[in-house]
């Protein structure tokens, strides 16, 4: 018996298919029915819908008992088109096999309404509800856009590594990689950790940015990008925050600050396109459920020119809106690095559309980025978004060696270890720039969840990693 996967019957052409016996596989959403006829809604999460399985409650008496929501089952049985609206094709159930059971005393998915509090405490579970199902699905549909955006401009796929010795970027926010005894480490004379006997021979730690290895790709193959996993022990317990998340961190040489924010607008916008394209029943769904304005924003997005806004001319809108009445948490002057708050101002009320802010105080931001010639700034983007604030950040790189040294001392950042790094510029040194998208951030973004310990599978967060 051939087995269909529900998005199939329920989205191709299967005229051909009516009348003849198929098998489908699934999990049970609902039961219902009385002593003429039982209806069971089956879902195997190929697609948001569920197939309408109908049985005789007299010849599946004994099976129909032990069918309860979450149960999951093979059927076998006639594709008829359906009596009901909202579906096209529906199964009259010939032959029924139960997979496995599923206690409703204690399953703890029933019908709906369940807080999101509620399903990360069964993370393990929450992944079978229909919205969960929709992220998910969206997720993988994005990852698939990412790699085809990238491949389609001719950028490389690059593998950074997870285990960095590289310290210099947000040292205090690093996870340490070792293997030595955590009660009686080995100790140098002066009583300090001797990281040398260390399995690496020196302090590794989880990557918290691909970035650095990622320009000596892009200083060799012209433009590459990395997709993979980075982790930050940063102690932030806020919906837009993970330990660990998934980070696109696209790198091209020859690059200037036009082309680099040129890059982020067409990127961020052909993903959001994609999913209004190719997620349409999930994107529904989550319209309908999560955020009933959500398919317009994405609309928007997609239409509108993103605003360029140097950082200085930015201060100057916050402050003329502190002059004009409007309170704010943290203060506002030139040389503060902003508040979410300061930003979705900028996005959601000055000029309501995606806002690319350019030119920052060199003080805010890393060592890296190119310094302008006044001085005081340097080529550092972020772009910011409505709901979210900042989903990419960004920068045209420095490229003149003595510049970058000159920074490096200056703030005393142990580069002992980075003299790979510094050779890009010793060597054939060129014009480049790139920048990190949290895809997490982007996932936030496109389904509308609010929370972003919502939109991974197995979220990481302070205190948390449970499943
Ligand atoms: P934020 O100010 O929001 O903490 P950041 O300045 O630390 O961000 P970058 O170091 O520029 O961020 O990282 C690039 C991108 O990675 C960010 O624009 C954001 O989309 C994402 N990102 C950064 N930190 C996290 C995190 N802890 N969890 C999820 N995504 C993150
Ligand atoms: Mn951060």
């Amino acid at each position: 018996m051939k087995h269909y996967e529900i998005k199939y019957l329920l989205k191709e052409d299967v005229s051909a298919l009516i009348g003849t016996t198929v098998c489908v596989k699934g999990w049970v959403r609902t039961k219902r029915g009385g002593k003429s006829v039982a209806f069971i809604a089956l879902n195997d999460g190929s697609i948001i819908h569920n197939i309408q399985v109908v049985a005789d409650p007299v010849k599946f008496e004994d099976v129909l008992r032990r069918i309860t929501t979450g149960a999951c089952l093979c059927v076998e049985g006639r594709l008829v088109e359906s009596q009901g609206s909202g579906q096209a094709v529906e199964l009259q159930a010939e032959k029924i096999v139960l997979y496995g059971e599923a206690d409703p005393e204690t399953y703890p998915l029933q019908k709906k309404g369940h807080s999101m509090e509620f399903l990360r405490e069964i993370g393990h579970l929450r992944l079978r509800t229909n919205t969960f199902g929709a992220v998910m699905r969206m997720r993988h549909e994005m990852a698939y856009a990412i790699h085809t955006f990238f491949h389609e401009r001719g950028f490389f796929y690059f593998h950074t590594p997870l285990i960095t010795a590289s310290d210099c970027e947000g040292a205090g926010e690093m996870f340490h990689v070792s293997t030595l005894d955590p009660e009686n480490p080995p100790r140098t004379p002066d009583g300090k950790i001797d990281w040398e006997q260390d399995f690496f021979g020196k302090f590794t730690a989880l990557t918290v940015s691909g970035q650095l290895e990622g320009e000596l790709g892009a200083t060799s193959l012209g433009k590459i990008y990395t997709f993979g996993p980075t982790f930050r022990a940063e102690n932030s317990n806020t919906p837009r925050h993970l330990a660990e998340f998934w980070m696109i961190e696209p790198e091209m040489a020859f690059y200037d600050l036009d082309s680099l924010t040129a890059l982020e607008e067409e990127f961020i916008k052909y993903l959001v396109r994609w999913a209004l394209d190719h997620c349409a029943d999930d994107l529904e769904f989550l319209n309908k459920m999560i955020e009933n304005s959500l398919i317009e924003r994405l609309r928007s997005v997609v239409d509108t020119d993103f605003v360029r806004l140097p950082y200085t001319e930015g201060i100057r809108i916050l402050e003329e809106a502190v002059a004009g009445g409007h309170k704010f948490e943290f203060p506002v002057s030139w040389g503060v690095d902003l508040a979410s708050e300061h930003e979705r101002y900028l996005v959601e009320h000055h000029f309501k559309k995606p806002v690319i802010m350019v030119d920052y105080p060199k003080e805010i931001k890393a060592f890296y980025m190119k310094q302008n010639a006044d001085g005081r700034t340097v080529q550092g983007t972020d772009v910011l978004f409505p709901q979210i604030g900042e989903i990419i950040g960004g920068s045209v790189r420095e490229e003149s060696y003595d510049k970058l040294l000159t920074r490096i001392n200056e703030l005393g950042i142990p580069m002992k270890d980075m003299w790979w790094y510094l050779d890009t510029r010793r060597y054939g040194s060129c014009p480049h720039a790139g920048f990190g998208l949290g895809f997490e951030r982007l996932m936030l973004f496109v389904t509308g969840m609010a929370n972003i310990r919502d939109v991974i599978p197995f979220p990481r967060t302070p205190h948390s990693a449970e499943f």
